[in-house]
């Protein structure tokens, strides 16, 4: 039997009448002769609860007790989608990441998958089952410890599924109708885009766009997964929602095709410390040592062999940054004068894969921000991407000017 993956992200669990409408879906696949492996997240705003009630507990958490407390959501859809399925008389059966087993390493909250193992699984196809219905977002380490794939991590589980089944394609059913040039919910003239590029796709994850988890694009070009990102709130047909693609296949292309942002961004400089050799190595091998995901960083210019160091993470981790930079600095191995953090920053990004032909990218996208009053922070570019780090309270208006002076509302 051709096997088919179907994720349904949180929004689209977020019910039971919301369950049922997903299990409507799996069920017209079923009929069309497929054995299905769905994917769920955890009911909309579930998981952020969970994460709620962690850092209320314990600031600096366990990261292993934090995936205990944050798996716990998907087990409840995976359950209640299986029962709403054989309500419908399809034999469906749910599996935990741990039952599959979902095999991860040990990197707890950020875990990647290692392997999935088909036996148990076709095992139960082979007897009848028509669905699996698999908690999305974990796994089990090599210790046989619950483990989380990190925030969005349903897709990334999605892809492998799909990948280690050879699934004819990956459907990841969400809250808007495919990828769109922008997020739709803070630009109105977002355009829906029939198909993207793998390396477009995974920068515009990576910068923020959370419509899929970077890792599962990742995963997908790596083991050329037919990936699909379409709407569960509306009557599907086989062409709907945006296709992920090789870049061949887009006849063609925008020089800026996307524009994405990050909100939680935070800023800290590491004021005064020595310009000598060693220096940054010490900071970022602390700040890598304490959890901490360091994004965009810039050294300022020296004087007399002292400078400031500024680099930026997300917001909720600069209570760690804090802690590993001062216990360098207990320790004896780096000195410093003061830690400055400035919360109220976001990182607003370009991406296109005609950039790497067309110069003059990063001059305009400055030349718009200006023309807006919006102060640039910190800068970063790679071969298809220009970022910004800015005030927060400008996020909107800069994702807007650049989406309308880009041209991003008019199709290619
Ligand atoms: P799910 O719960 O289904 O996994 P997510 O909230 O993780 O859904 O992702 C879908 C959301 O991603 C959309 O509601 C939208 O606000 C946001 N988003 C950000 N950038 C984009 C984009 N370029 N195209 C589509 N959606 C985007
Ligand atoms: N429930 C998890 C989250 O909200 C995983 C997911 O939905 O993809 O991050
Ligand atoms: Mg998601």
């Amino acid at each position: 039997m051709p096997t088919l993956v179907m994720k349904f992200g949180g929004t689209s669990v977020a019910n039971l009448d919301r369950i049922r409408r997903a299990a409507k879906r799996v069920g017209v696949e079923v009929a069309k002769g497929y054995d299905v492996i769905v994917i769920v997240s955890a009911m909309a705003g579930k998981t952020n609860e969970l994460v709620g009630w962690v850092n209320e507990t314990s600031p600096l958490f366990d990261a292993r007790e934090y995936d205990a407390v944050v798996s716990s959501g998907e087990n409840v859809t995976a359950g209640l989608m299986a029962l709403t399925l054989q309500e419908m008389d399809i034999p469906a059966r749910s599996w935990q990441g741990w039952q599959v087993p979902l095999m991860t390493n040990s990197a707890h909250s950020q875990a990647r998958i290692e392997d999935i193992p088909p036996h148990n699984i076709n095992q139960k196809f082979a007897e009848g089952m028509k669905v699996a219905v698999v908690a999305g977002f974990q796994g089990v380490s090599p210790e046989g410890r619950i483990t989380t794939l990190g925030r969005g991590g349903s897709d990334t589980t999605a892809v492998a599924f799909a990948a280690a089944f050879g699934a004819e394609r990956c459907d990841i059913y969400t809250d808007v109708d495919g990828v769109y040039t922008t997020d739709p919910r803070i630009c109105s003239k977002a355009r829906k885009l029939e198909k993207i590029s793998f390396e477009e796709m995974l920068e515009l994850a990576s910068l923020g766009a959370k419509v899929l988890q970077t890792r599962s694009v990742e995963l997908a070009m790596r083991y050329k997964v037919k990936l699909r990102v379409l709407s569960s709130f509306e009557e599907q047909t086989d062409e709907a929602g945006t296709l992920v693609v090789d870049e061949e296949e887009i006849m063609e292309s925008n020089v800026v095709s996307g524009v994405a942002y990050s909100r939680d961004e935070a800023k800290m400089t590491v004021v005064s410390v020595q310009d000598r050799p060693g220096v940054a190595a010490t900071i970022f091998t602390a700040l890598s040592d304490g959890g901490v995901n360091v994004d965009m960083i810039v050294q300022n210019v020296s004087e007399e062999g002292i400078t400031d160091m500024t680099f930026s993470c997300p917001t909720d981790q600069v209570a760690r940054a804090e802690k590993a930079m001062n216990a360098v600095r207990d320790a004896g191995h780096l000195e410093f004068e003061s830690l400055i953090v400035d919360y109220d920053v976001c990182k607003v990004s370009v991406v296109g894969i005609g950039m790497r032909s067309q110069s003059g990218v990063a001059a305009k996208m400055f030349k718009i921000l200006s023309d807006e009053g919006i102060n640039i922070k910190v800068i970063t570019t790679s071969e298809i991407k220009i970022s910004v780090l800015i005030d927060r309270k400008y996020m909107e208006l800069a994702v807007q000017a650049l989406h309308d002076a880009f041209e991003l509302d008019k199709a290619a």
